[in-house]
């Protein structure tokens, strides 16, 4: 079965036409589908596997206001409404987030928030972040209890601050997403987060692999049987948990997708595989097509710096002297990510390599060479 759509409000439902025919002809190559801004690097929480190797201190160096409302601005020029997902570090340590926030919004932007959980996630701040235009709140949980997880943030009582930090978010009517961590530590704690996800009501769930980049050097990766075994289930419970479920940094969901609706000849599932093609209330939709680094994705550091990911740390360009939509559109780092004729070892031999294409970043960070093959996919090509 396709994966149902959330429920749309009445006025979405209207749209949704409109919306199937948009999210089919985006051109990743004019425009990346979602945006990270990393506001601040600056964060009270010391997790194990922090991309970011956060301080608990803002850097001076961060875009300012006026910084920040003109890099807005040049991302609006996209002219395709992407997702701008303000992150961290710990945004909420920025006293003028919410105006940011409210700028993208009138700037046509969809803008999601991935607070830190602490003691800043109020009710309080939960309503302004809404009132400033951001629809939907993701959490980072990464084992469903509270020693595990408290263990792998580094701090106690980090997941009892979570749960109040969703509750404050559901409270305002924001839309809640989950973002779990998986290694090799923890993928066995993953089945008993199903229950939870779906008692709270979350709208997708976004399971990241880990790449060894920043701190998440430390820790243990999946080898590819087990992200072969991980990345199967999850698509086996596509479709039954009531919540959308998202393979980061793992584009090989998709040739798993391929591959399974493929034996089950269901050809009629292909083109919502190819990236899920899920709609929401919220309007973070996700694309037909496959994101990957660089290729529907860009990421902005604290400092303005464009790299094709957060966990990929080449940087292509800098906001500060030249335009984000031109660095995405026409740096040659950019560009060759999204030419999958460029890509070697297996990736290079794959016939998924159009669809899939491998985690750049994973490549880059074990292979020291983002054109690699992924390491962490068990198929062997023909
Ligand atoms: S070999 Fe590379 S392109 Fe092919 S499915 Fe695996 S990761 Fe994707």
């Amino acid at each position: 079965m396709p994966i149902p759509p959330v429920p749309l409000t009445p006025g979405a439902k209207a749209m949704r036409g409109e919306r199937d025919a948009w999210l089919a002809q985006l051109d990743f190559d004019r425009a990346p589908f979602t945006i990270a801004w990393e506001v601040t690097r600056a964060c009270a929480y010391a997790c194990f596997h922090c991309r970011a190797d956060a301080q608990h201190r803002r850097d001076p160096r961060e875009l300012t206001l006026d910084e920040g409302r003109a890099l807005i601005d040049d991302l609006a020029g996209f002219g395709t409404r992407p997702i701008l997902v303000l992150t961290g570090g710990d945004p909420l340590m920025r006293p003028d987030l919410f105006d940011l926030a409210a700028h993208a919004d009138a700037a046509g932007l969809r803008v999601s928030l991935t607070p830190t959980a602490t003691a800043l996630v109020t009710r309080e701040r939960m309503a302004t972040a809404r009132a400033s235009g951001i629809r939907r709140v993701a959490f980072s949980l990464d084992a469903p209890t509270a020693d595990v997880h408290d263990r792998f943030r580094g701090f106690s009582g980090s997941f009892a601050r979570t749960m109040t930090g969703m509750r404050a978010a559901a409270a305002e009517g924001l839309a809640l997403q989950v973002n779990t961590t998986v290694y090799a530590d923890n993928a066995a704690s993953l089945p008993d987060m199903v229950p939870l996800l779906q008692e709270w009501g979350v709208v997708q769930w976004s399971v990241f692999f880990l790449v060894p980049t920043g701190r998440g050097t430390q820790l243990p990766m999946l080898d590819a049987a087990g992200h072969e075994r991980v990345l199967r289930w999850l698509h086996d419970l596509t479709g039954i948990t009531g919540f959308d479920i998202k393979a980061t940094a793992a584009p090989h969901y998709r040739r798993i997708a391929l591959q399974q609706a493929a034996q089950a000849a269901a050809g009629d599932r292909l083109d919502g595989l190819m990236g899920a093609g899920f709609q929401y209330a919220d309007g973070l939709d996700r694309p037909m097509k496959g994101v990957n680094d660089g290729r529907g994705f860009m990421f902005i550091s604290h400092t303005g710096d464009v790299t094709p990911s957060g966990f990929l740390p080449l940087v292509a360009g800098n906001v500060r002297e030249r335009s984000a939509v031109e660095i995405y559109r026409d740096a040659p780092l950019f560009r060759q990510l999204r030419d999958p004729a460029l890509l070697t070892g297996k990736c290079g031999r794959c016939g998924f390599k159009e669809v899939c294409g491998g985690s750049r970043a994973r490549a880059f960070g074990v292979h020291g060479d983002y054109l690699a093959e992924d390491p962490s996919c068990a198929y062997v090509p023909a």
